[in-house]
């Protein structure tokens, strides 16, 4: 699965944001099967109400949504890149993420000690940022003799690598992030095979005060701005208020969060923007037995999306029949969308699309 990371300095709200997060999927086990993986590691229902509408249409005996894995990465500090607090443990596991969730202290409490002694969001994603630029340098440096060697030599992979290599240090040493380099579509796996720490997409978490969970505060306003001016996304949430939440049954949560004035949970909204950002889309199967949803990545074909469900569905995929989610619910279900012409046969080359519902013909 898909697996995003929780950084950012001490006593931030990291620990607090990730207990509520596999609170929530504790408190609806009965409906969500969830796991918590490992002390730090949790998967979370992606919140998506087609599911319900779906489950509805087909009566579907069960929902099982899709999952999204959260790390807490806990022990990044200034001087990590050095060896530093938890330094190069927690640096792979980093590596290991597909996007990171930036946790970043914007609200104000004498009690709880800053690392830096102030308030000061921007400065502190440069401090975390800073570190994980330093750990990129490191590794990138490193493979630069080796590559030269072999490029010289006459191999072109290494040629092409060390380019790509060189153009990424050019770029850290003018103390941008790696996910900044400018690069072709056919270089995108090469980039991604050098596992660099600031290849990653970014969230901004803005863990704000109980008060300005709806409209943040000035703190978050200013981390909304950076994250604009670097095409990344930000979402201001309190992480206090989620934790209460996050021990609430559903009705409960509806008037509480009516009285806050929030329309929904902040880790609602935090979980489908790290979803969004990993440009992750859902498919369904649904049935008398079950309604589930499934993750892909945008631009999944037909057999590969199977192959999410079980690899047999890929290896022997034959065709996928297919209906559009509106089709589903306006028509009534599957028969209904037959019977209307609604029903398509996809194969081999059929990209799926946000909201298909599906049922794989294969052999086996
Ligand atoms: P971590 O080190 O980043 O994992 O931070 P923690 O989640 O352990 O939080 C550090 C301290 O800050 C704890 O005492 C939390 O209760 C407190 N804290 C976390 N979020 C908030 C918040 O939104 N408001 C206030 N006032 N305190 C918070």
């Amino acid at each position: 699965g898909f697996k995003c990371g929780i950084v950012g300095l001490p006593n931030v709200g990291k620990s607090t944001l990730f207990n509520a997060l596999t609170e929530t999927a504790a408190a609806q086990a009965a409906n969500y099967p969830f796991c918590t993986i490992e002390p730090n590691v949790g998967a979370v229902a992606v919140p998506d109400p087609r599911l319900d509408k779906l489950a509805e249409v087909a009566k579907s005996a069960q929902i099982i949504p899709t999952q999204l894995t959260f790390v807490d990465i806990a022990g990044l500090v200034k001087g990590a890149s050095k060896g530093e607090g938890l330094g190069n443990q927690f640096l792979a596991t980093i590596r290991e993420v597909d996007a990171v969730a930036h946790v970043v202290r914007c609200f104000e409490d004498s009690d709880i000690t800053h690392v830096e002694g102030r308030i000061a969001p921007l400065e502190d994603i440069e401090t975390i940022e800073t570190e994980l630029m330093l750990a990129d340098l490191e590794s990138l440096e490193k493979r630069v003799d080796n590559l030269s060697k072999k490029a010289k030599g006459g191999d072109k992979d290494s040629k092409e690598q060390l380019d790509l290599v060189e153009r990424a240090l050019k770029l850290l040493r003018d103390g941008k992030p790696a996910r900044f380099l400018e690069r072709k579509a056919e270089e995108e796996r090469a980039f991604r095979m050098l596992g660099l720490l600031t290849s990653k997409p970014v969230l901004y978490v803005c863990n704000v005060e109980e008060g300005a969970a709806a409209d943040g505060n000035a703190f978050s306003k200013a981390v909304f701005e950076h994250a604009k001016k670097e095409g990344a996304v930000a979402v201001a949430i309190s992480a206090k208020i989620e934790s209460e939440i996050a021990t609430l049954s559903r009705e409960e949560r509806v008037d509480f969060l009516e009285t806050l004035g929030l329309e929904e949970a902040g880790l609602d909204r935090l979980i489908r923007a790290g979803y969004d950002l990993l440009h992750l889309i859902t498919y369904f199967t649904v049935g008398p037995k079950e309604a589930r949803a499934w993750t892909i990545t945008k631009g999944t074909k037909a057999p590969a999306a199977a192959g999410v469900i079980h690899t047999d569905f890929e290896k022997g995929f034959i065709r996928a029949e297919t209906i559009a989610y509106d089709d589903y619910v306006t028509l009534g279900g599957e028969a209904g969308a037959r019977d209307a012409g609604r029903l398509r046969l996809e194969g081999k080359e059929y990209v799926v699309a946000d909201g298909d519902v599906m049922h794989f013909r294969f052999n086996t």
